[in-house]
């Protein structure tokens, strides 16, 4: 099976890199593609750059492209459940856009006409994820994901995100890249390891967490690649 991991950063990526070895480089509209064969998986492997748009190009590319059957998302989130602490992981049962308002015209937030609020993820995916987790003996929390194009560090703009969607923690690609498997029909695992409570000390805390944070993610996607069935 031909699988997708992206990140949005480089730091997101290269524990990915480091650990699959050999790659083919291809560069196409702007990123960096890495082709690579592990654990029995053709793999193609990208970071995006930040935000929704750039992330949508990536997933896109992955699928279309790259024919990829399946995607994987490895990164770092601010968190908004309290009980997220900097290194944790969350697998996104489903995910809205915060910033998407056409409330004016008596829509919820992050919807659309023709979209959905929430994109779902993939529940086999998410129960694979929970086996994953048990065998590392780590705890995964699943929860909902919030994605906008903001870096949140401000504890009145988290807490509406989370009274308005319910969300356990947020970031800047995961509903974009959501959205695009959800058309596309492919399944998809959008997993996060927190790098900030993306308030007023987020930038700072980012900055420290996100190199470690990144790794715990990645590491928990490799692990994953290993236990996906061809
Ligand atoms: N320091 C970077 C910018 C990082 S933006 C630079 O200067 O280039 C934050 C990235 O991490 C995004 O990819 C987003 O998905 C994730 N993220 C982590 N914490 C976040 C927060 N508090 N708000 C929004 N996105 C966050």
């Amino acid at each position: 099976m031909k699988i997708a991991i992206m990140g949005a950063m480089p730091e997101e990526i290269a524990p990915l890199l480091e650990k699959v070895g050999d790659y083919r480089l291809t560069e196409y509209a702007g990123n960096k593609y890495y082709e690579a064969t592990y654990a029995g998986h053709d793999l193609v492997i990208a970071y995006s750059k930040i935000g929704k748009v750039f992330s949508t190009l990536t997933a896109t590319t992955m699928l279309q492209k790259f024919g990829a059957e399946l995607l994987l998302f490895s990164g770092v989130a601010g968190a908004i459940n309290p009980k997220l602490k900097i290194g944790n992981l969350i697998a996104a049962t489903k995910l809205c856009q915060h910033d998407l308002d056409i409330t004016a015209f008596g829509h919820p937030y992050g919807y659309v006409p023709e979209g959905k609020q929430f994109v779902e993820a993939d529940t086999g995916l998410i129960a694979k994820a929970k086996d994953v987790a048990k065998e590392m003996d780590l705890e995964l929390m699943e929860g909902i994901i919030a994605t906008g194009d903001q870096f949140v560090a401000d504890p009145v703009r988290n807490k509406w995100i989370g009274d308005t969607f319910n969300a356990d923690a947020l970031e800047m690609e995961g509903a974009s890249v959501a959205c695009v498997c959800d058309a596309m029909g492919v399944p998809f695992f959008i997993l996060r390891a927190i790098s900030d409570a993306a308030d007023m000390d987020a930038s700072f805390s980012f900055d420290e967490f996100l190199e470690s944070s990144a790794i715990e993610s990645a590491n928990f996607i490799i692990k994953m690649v290993e236990k996906l069935g061809n």
